[in-house]
């Protein structure tokens, strides 16, 4: 009898997370876990603290998936419901366990606090669950094994707190659970410059394909495009994906800054740092944003000097940079902050105050070390303020960085 997990489904349970009153990572953190076991996660819902709509949600799983995760609702209280709604669905009747119950009562007994009666619905169990420790608080979990339609489907039950659910899936569950033995290879590209439908057109049919699939992202530093393909072994998955990565790397080669977890930051600063070069920059309407970035790694961190912020006119004109509004003045400008910071790279990013107002004009250079570039930057002025300022960031990173890779 197969009963390998391949398939698996996600139900979070609680009112607060229907008011948007907190957020579900317990969700996501799952599915990204249970994607990187190779199983397949076709829904994942939420649904409040209603009895009958969580009956409804777990016989719905039952139906289509091998596994199904729950997360919340293992309180002591009214409105914790799942324990109830899961020995409704399988018509079980729930039991106090005696094991459970004396471990609930010492650990109450612990803390010198006693006992509320309601608690005691943590000490349940119905004849098809077994119980899942859970030392960072009071409910234990559920691992049930049931058959629906002729096949054997697990469901899990983990609390809501996200540090006692992590414990509870990785150290309890997850040793318990026959997942089916499949792997996932990913590969991503970080991209700049091209947007994302552009990114979408020149990967053409490959993006339609499920095994390998390939997936575009937009981010804030760039389109990332990620390759994943599943099969049985982490070998045969590499092999799988092996001719699409090898595709969309040549497609993408114009655009590619870097791969997976690389960020630019970090890959700017190890080539400062590999260099032995330092660095300063000059920037107007970003208000900082290109230093706050430069400064939150510390390999950066340690090669930059520091930077100028001329927000208004008047600033900029106290500076006496005497700027013009062309590339060539960013070049003029980009060296100037080196000079004055004594720094030996220079990286300015101003914006054209007199522009129109349907378009943000920026100008970019770095200078200095014997590096010299410079870009004009149109940027249409729809997008947020913050979205704006982010971008002329970005595009100034990746100025800098086209200069320190070569
Ligand atoms: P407790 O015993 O603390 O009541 P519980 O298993 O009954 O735990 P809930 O009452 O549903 O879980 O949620 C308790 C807390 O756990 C929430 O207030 C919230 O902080 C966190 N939490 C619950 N569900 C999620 C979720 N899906 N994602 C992130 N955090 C969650
Ligand atoms: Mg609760």
């Amino acid at each position: 009898m197969d009963t390998a997990i391949r398939s698996a489904e996600i139900l979070s349970v609680g009112t607060e997370l229907l008011l948007g009153e907190i957020i579900d990572t317990n969700s996501s953190y799952l599915a990204a876990d249970l994607a990187s076991r190779g199983v397949d996660v076709y829904w994942s819902q939420r649904v409040g603290d209603n009895r009958k709509r969580i009956v409804h949600a777990v016989k719905q799983a039952l139906e289509r998936s091998d596994l199904l995760v729950m997360t919340g609702g293992l309180g002591p209280t009214d409105d914790d419901m799942t324990r109830e709604a899961i020995a409704e669905s399988l018509g079980e009747t729930p039991t106090l366990d005696p094991k459970l119950e004396q471990d609930l009562r010492e650990r109450f007994a612990k803390l010198s606090r006693s006992m509320p009666e309601k608690n005691l619905k943590q000490a349940w169990l119905i004849p098809s669950a077994q119980s899942l420790a859970n030392p960072r608080g009071t409910a234990p979990g559920w691992l049930v094994t049931t058959r629906t339609n002729g096949k054997t489907r697990f469901i899990v039950t983990l609390p809501g707190p996200p540090r006692e659910l992590t414990r509870m899936w990785e150290l309890e569950a997850l040793p318990r659970l026959p997942l089916a033995t499949s792997a996932l290879f990913t590969q991503s590209f970080k991209t700049f410059g091209w947007g994302e439908s552009q990114i979408a057109e020149k990967l053409g049919a490959l993006t339609l394909e499920s095994n390998p699939s390939v997936a575009t992202y937009a981010k804030r530093d760039g389109v990332h495009v990620r390759v994943a393909a599943k099969a049985d072994t982490a070998d045969n998955a590499l092999l799988l994906a092996k001719e699409v990565v090898n595709k969309v790397e040549t497609i993408l080669e114009p655009v590619t800054w870097g791969q997976d977890q690389d960020e630019i930051t970090a890959l700017i600063g190890r080539a400062l740092k590999t260099k032995g070069l330092t660095l300063a920059t000059f920037e107007t309407s970003s208000g900082g944003l290109l230093s706050h970035l430069l400064t939150s790694v510390s390999d950066a961190a340690t090669a930059y000097r520091g930077g100028v912020v001329a927000y208004d006119m008047q600033a900029q004109a106290a500076l006496d940079l005497n700027k013009g509004n062309d590339e060539a003045s960013a070049l003029v400008i980009a060296e100037a902050a080196a000079q004055r910071l004594n720094a030996d790279i220079g990286l300015a990013l101003y914006e054209d105050l007199t522009g129109s107002s349907e378009n943000k004009t920026y100008f970019l250079a770095v200078a200095g070390s014997g590096f010299k570039a410079s870009q004009k930057l149109v940027l249409n002025t729809s997008l947020p303020a913050d979205w704006l300022r982010e971008r002329a960031s970005y595009a100034g990173l990746f100025l800098l960085w086209s200069q320190l890779r070569a």
